[in-house]
Order: structure tokens, then C-alpha cells, then sequence
């Protein structure tokens, strides 16, 4: 008999043999039947739970392909300041964040915005001394470019009115008095980095933990993880003790993988919930930033094409090393040459180490020439791709690249080449939102909508698609499509169910709907 449920609803499977059901049933861990109504209520029993699902979407659990939990966590746990319509409420919003801290605990994060306040007028230091005595406050306007500290940080990080402005950034300071209104622009906010603590054990717990029910509550049951070892150590806590919430894979650096080789890890080593053997490293940079890697200058910078992380000859024997010890190696590459270089790694490596499933990934694959898509496919190379990216990076993308546009983001082009590709959110550049990237994935318009059909629409995939690489292209990505990534029978029990049919919705409600139901491992883990 089923421990758990499910009917009357309409249940994306992402199986090619059945990819509509009305009922799955769920026993421990795992699917146990998966079909319609009348033969999966026969697995009933008197203690089974049974969950009406009302004809709403259910999906297998998302699985978010590459993302930053534990700084995820910090975001959530930081102080939110956007809500703040004037000063008085900037106060009180802090001075309600300040009231559950412990004595002297740092009050960090922020997004405040003052163009909404009806004075406009940059806040300053005097407004929250008062309230924050105890406690170091830097909190950071909305963009990034700007913060707000108190008087306590001002001290402990030694900056008073003769402190001069750094390089590229300005302690304001009072037309009147000339003192510090607390308000530190650019690389103003660097002065104070060294007096931030470390993170605590404590907070970093906290962080993960806040990240875990984020994930849950946006149906999101998987993660692959960019971990320090100390997110490894608390994920082995809360796994022993049973409250990892979410399935992580969790990568370490590429630098390390002889202490792997010493003990003995490869590739997808470990438990359903933990696992260990990806290798993570970089090709490259950004392109926000100019330092993503292309065979010609930028368009709006002739003096550069961007700047490499390694030769290519310590790229290539440092490929060859991770390769050869089993390891699934992440390179991060952005620019078409970066994504070439990895490339030709990754087939000297084969060359040298011999075939295997190795699974490696190259995370991003922004900008990719249209030969180097099908050397993807050869290679077996996995495309790691943040499908929300390109809607962001696509307001200034053409700027700094011009034609080369055309070779980026290109989903269709991959699948059509017959690439692996999964899907994930790089979260907390982008937010963990699953709703964001298929909207992204099926529109490629920003978020408000437009440009009118998409940008360079070509690329756009069907929703089925992009749920289908939200789920099995990212266990593939991990080795786990076997044991995950689709609703059959045999399978963990991961489930998301939908407030509203994504299929049908046009695309921009997708962002509005939400999470119904969150299952992970058959325990229904949320619930709206
Ligand atoms: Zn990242």
C-alpha cells in the first residue's frame, strides 16, 4: 500500500512514454505507480494519505544546476530596506531587525532606494545611531554602488574626517561640520571589509537553513552547489540528524582534486542527499566586467578581449590532472574563446586519459561559435546554462559584444546539436526562482516584457523543454537521471505542484503564479 497519493491532476512526468498522468503513488522515499485515477487509488489503504490535487500541474521536483547556496542564505537572512517609502520607516525597519539580534551581531544587505522617499536625500548616520548603539550597521543602497554605516562601523573601520577619499570611491562628509555622514560610495565601502568578521558557524548554519526553506517553498528539491568546506561540514550535519532539506551536490575547487585522488573520490560519490567528485574552476571572467574571454576585442573597448584565469597550457595539464582522477570537472566560461580553450581541454584530456562518462560541464557557455556547438556534442561536454542571464544581460549584451550576440545564449542551437543541457540560476546573482528562467527559457523578453517576441527569438525553447532541462538535464548533469529528475516508478519521490497551469498561461503570468506543493523524498516538505 502507498504511504501517499496523489490524484486529479495533471502530472507532467518528463517521460517520453507517458508524459501525462492523473495519480502517482508514493511509498518511503519513492514513486511506486505512476498513472491514471482509478488504477492508482487501488493503492490505497486505510493509512494512506490521499491528496486531491484538483486538476492542478504537478512536475518532478526542479533541480537547480549551479548556484551559491550558503551567500543565497546570507541574502535572505540580511535586512530588507526596499520597502522603506521614507526615513521613518528606514529606521524602524532597522530598528525591528536590530531588536532579534544578539548584542553586537552586524546588520548587513539592505537594496534601501531613497529616490522613493519623498525627500530624496541620502540618509546618514545620525538617523540610525540612536537605535544601534550595539550593533555595526552597512547597509547597501540598491544598486550596489552606495551604503549607509553608523557610527560604530565608521569607528571600527577608523575612518573620521581626515580620512582621505580611496581611489575610486568618496567618504561623504557634512558640507558644515566635515564629518562622515556615514554614506560611503564605491570604493569607499572597501575601507570597511576588513573589520567585517568572518562568517560564524552559527550564521552560516542559519544561512543554509534559510536557503533550504527558500528552496522548498519555490519547489526546488535539487541543488549543485559552489561549496566552501565549511558548508560541506554543515551539510553533513543536518544530513546525519535528517533535516537536509534539499538533495546538494556539493563541487570544490579544481585545485583540490589531488587530496580527492589521495582518499579516493571521483565523479557523483556519495549519498542521495550529498555527493561529492565535481571539480570546479575557471576559464575566464565576466562580461559585466570585461573579463570574459573572446577571440576579438569588445566592441566598446577595443583595448581588451577580456582576461584568461590560466595559460592555456596550464588549462590544459590542469584538465588533463582533474580528468584523469575521476573527477566531472565545472569550468566556468562566458567568451567564445574561453569556451574554445575548455573545449580543446577537455578533447586533449580524452586524448590522453582515454573515453570515459565523464560528464564534463561548462558552466555558462554564453557566447559559444557555431563549430564549437557541435564540439560540445562530440565531447559529451554538458551546457550548464542560467536561462534568467540572458534576460538580464541582454539590456547591454549587444553594447559590449555587437555581432556576437548572435552566438550567445543558444539554447535551441545546443539541444538541436544534440547537446546535454541543464538549467539553473547561478543564485544569488539571479534569484533561485524557478518561474524566472522558464519564463526566460520560452521568451527570452525581460521580466516586464519585451522586446515584442523575444530576443533573437530563434533560441527560445517550448515550456516542455525548458521543464525537461530543469529537471532530467540537470540530473543528468550530476549522474543522477536514473534515480531522479522524472516522475516513474522506482524514482525519488520529488514533486512540485503549480497554482496554475504553466502551460497554458502566457508566458509573463508565469512569474505571478506559485508553489503549491513541495514533496521531497514522498514528505510533502511545504505547502502554500
Ligand atoms: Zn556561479
Amino acid at each position: 500500500m502507498a504511504d501517499l497519493v496523489l490524484f486529479n491532476g495533471k502530472i507532467f512526468t518528463v517521460e517520453a512514454g507517458l508524459p501525462w498522468a492523473q495519480a502517482v503513488a508514493i511509498r518511503d522515499s519513492k514513486f511506486v505507480a505512476v498513472g491514471m485515477d482509478a488504477e492508482i487509488k487501488k493503492l490505497a489503504g486505510k493509512n494512506t494519505e490521499m491528496v486531491d490535487l484538483k486538476g492542478k500541474l504537478a512536475l518532478p521536483g526542479f533541480n537547480d544546476a549551479h548556484l551559491h547556496f550558503t551567500n543565497g542564505g546570507l541574502y535572505l537572512l540580511g535586512i530588507d530596506l526596499r520597502p522603506a517609502r521614507d526615513e521613518k520607516e528606514f529606521v524602524s525597519i532597522i530598528k525591528e531587525y536590530i531588536r532579534k539580534l544578539p548584542q553586537g551581531e552586524w546588520v548587513t544587505g539592505g537594496n534601501w532606494d531613497h529616490e522613493n522617499w519623498p525627500s530624496k536625500k541620502h540618509p546618514n548616520k545620525e538617523l540610525i545611531d540612536a537605535i544601534s548603539a550595539d550593533n555595526p550597521v552597512l547597509v547597501s543602497r540598491l544598486d550596489g554602488h552606495m551604503a549607509l554605516a553608523n557610527s560604530l562601523v565608521l569607528k571600527l573601520a577608523g575612518i573620521t574626517r581626515d580620512t582621505p577619499n580611496p581611489q575610486g570611491g568618496e567618504i561623504v562628509k557634512d558640507k558644515k561640520t566635515g564629518e562622515p555622514t556615514g554614506i560611503l560610495r564605491d570604493t569607499a565601502m572597501t575601507l570597511v571589509d576588513r573589520v567585517v568578521p568572518p562568517l560564524s558557524r552559527d550564521k552560516r548554519e542559519r544561512a543554509i537553513r534559510a536557503a533550504m526553506r527558500h528552496a522548498q517553498e519555490l519547489g526546488v528539491t535539487s541543488v549543485q552547489d559552489n561549496s566552501s568546506a565549511e558548508d560541506l561540514a554543515i551539510y553533513q550535519e543536518l544530513l546525519r540528524k535528517g533535516e537536509l532539506g534539499v538533495r546538494v551536490n556539493a563541487w570544490r575547487g579544481a585545485d583540490s582534486w589531488e587530496d580527492f585522488q589521495r582518499i579516493g573520490i571521483t565523479a557523483a560519490c556519495g549519498d542521495p542527499f550529498l555527493r561529492l567528485g565535481t571539480a570546479k574552476l575557471f576559464v575566464d571572467g565576466s562580461m559585466g566586467a570585461g573579463t570574459a574571454l573572446f577571440f576579438e576585442p569588445y566592441a566598446d573597448d577595443p583595448s581588451t578581449s577580456g582576461l584568461p584565469i590560466h595559460t592555456q597550457e596550464q588549462l590544459n595539464l590542469l584538465v588533463k590532472n582533474v580528468d584523469r582522477a575521476g573527477l566531472q570537472i565545472a569550468a566556468h566560461a562566458i567568451g567564445d574563446k574561453a569556451n574554445a580553450w575548455i573545449l580543446d581541454a577537455f578533447a586533449k584530456a580524452r586524448a590522453a586519459n582515454g573515453r570515459r562518462d565523464a560528464r564534463h560541464r561548462i558552466e555558462h557557455s554564453q557566447v559559444v561559435r557555431p563549430d564549437d556547438v557541435q564540439c560540445f556534442a562530440e565531447l559529451g561536454v554538458i551546457a550548464s546554462v542560467q536561462p534568467c542571464h540572458c534576460i538580464d544581460d541582454m539590456r547591454w549584451a549587444e553594447k559590449r559584444i555587437g555581432k556576437r550576440v548572435n552566438d550567445a545564449y543558444r539554447w535551441r542551437s545546443f539541444l538541436e546539436a544534440g547537446v546535454h543541457v541543464a538549467f539553473g540560476t547561478d543564485w544569488d546573482v539571479e534569484p533561485l526562482d524557478p518561474r524566472l528562467g522558464l519564463y526566460a527559457a520560452v521568451s527570452r523578453e525581460l521580466p516586464g516584457g519585451g522586446p515584442a517576441g523575444g530576443w533573437h527569438p530563434g533560441e527560445k525553447i517550448t515550456m516542455a523543454q525548458a521543464i525537461e532541462l530543469y529537471t532530467m538535464g540537470s540530473a543528468y548533469a550530476e549522474f543522477q537521471e536514473n534515480v531522479k529528475g522524472s516522475v516513474k516508478p522506482g524514482k525519488f519521490a520529488d514533486l512540485v505542484v503549480m497554482e496554475n497551469n504553466i502551460f497554458e498561461i502566457f508566458p509573463k503570468k508565469i512569474l505571478t503564479t506559485s508553489v503549491a506543493m513541495t514533496i521531497l523524498a514522498g514528505k510533502i516538505v511545504f505547502k502554500k
